[in-house]
């Protein structure tokens, strides 16, 4: 059934892929780096996504983030090359060198910048915006879920959670897997799910950018967290932190969604304070 949805564009074959070592344990089974050999010859590193225990339902949920990543094409979102539809399925992406975003910012605490600091939430800021415009919610953003693709270039993955809301005005979620800590309010609540819902996430994610990969609210258990937010506690400073961009993160953190920036909002706010770093 899933066969007949891909395009020609992203319909790749086994032959062309040399499978390396794993990287990472996903969600669905192990992640391998490789190099794929596209039709024109051309030799692109890939990383190969595969699916351990895949009967027919699980298969169905593996390549549903693919369904959608088949769609979106941004310079700050992790590029699906494509997919292989008979078993063992495979999902192949670009492969991005540096790893995920939370184990560099601690490797290269030393070196990056505020500036180059701000340049990462810029980016990821855009990609959101992106969705944004496509009526997508993204509903997991988080360093974890954010890899680096050079010193210059990070990019939005993982859109496991991922929904369109075009029809409904939310996304009412059905998961208990979800990351509280990350969450708005309404999200923990009453599990909706919509762009200013995704603004409230991103806003948590340039905290953790700024703190160097903490994790937000460690010092709390899962079930505190709303009674916290709910008396109006919200996530400090931290210390690498512009207080024009911790200004920003109050906003995102409004308890009402509709109070809160739009990211079409945030990408003008974040270039204008990237640029003054540049210039000081
Ligand atoms: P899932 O979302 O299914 O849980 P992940 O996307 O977290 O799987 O991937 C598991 C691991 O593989 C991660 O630790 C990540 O570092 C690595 N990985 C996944 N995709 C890429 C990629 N495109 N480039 C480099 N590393 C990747």
């Amino acid at each position: 059934e899933f066969t007949a949805m891909y395009d020609d564009k992203h319909r790749i074959s086994r032959d062309d892929i040399v499978v390396g070592r794993i990287l990472g344990e996903g969600f669905f089974g192990e992640v391998h780096d490789g190099v794929y050999k596209s039709p024109s010859g051309e030799r692109t590193r890939v990383a190969i996504k595969t699916c351990k225990d895949c009967s027919a339902e699980v298969k169905g949920k593996f390549l549903s983030e693919a369904e959608l990543m088949k769609n979106l094409d941004h310079p700050h979102i992790v590029r699906l090359i494509g997919v292989i539809e008979v078993d063992p399925v495979w999902i192949v992406m670009e492969l991005y060198e540096y790893g995920e975003l939370g184990n560099y910012l601690v490797e290269q605490q030393y070196i990056l910048s505020t500036a180059k600091l701000t340049q990462y939430c810029l980016q990821i800021c855009k990609a959101l915006a992106y969705l944004e415009r496509l009526n997508m919610v993204h509903r997991d953003i988080a360093i974890r879920n954010i890899l680096v693709a050079s010193v210059e270039c990070v990019k939005l993955g993982d859109f496991g959670l991922s929904r369109y809301i075009d029809e409904q005005e939310y996304y009412k979620a059905s998961v208990s897997r979800l990351p509280i800590k990350w969450m708005a309010p309404e999200s923990i609540n009453f599990r909706r799910f919509t762009s200013a819902s995704d603004v409230w996430m991103f806003g948590v994610c340039v905290w953790e950018i700024f703190s160097l990969a903490q994790q937000p609210f460690y010092w709390l258990e899962n079930g505190q967290v709303i009674n916290q937010l709910e008396s109006g506690v919200r996530l400090h400073k931290p210390q690498r932190c512009p207080t024009t961009i911790y200004g920003l993160l109050t906003r995102c953190w409004a308890y009402e969604p509709h109070s809160r920036p739009t990211f079409g909002e945030l990408v003008s706010s974040f270039s204008e304070i990237h640029k003054m770093e540049l210039e000081q």
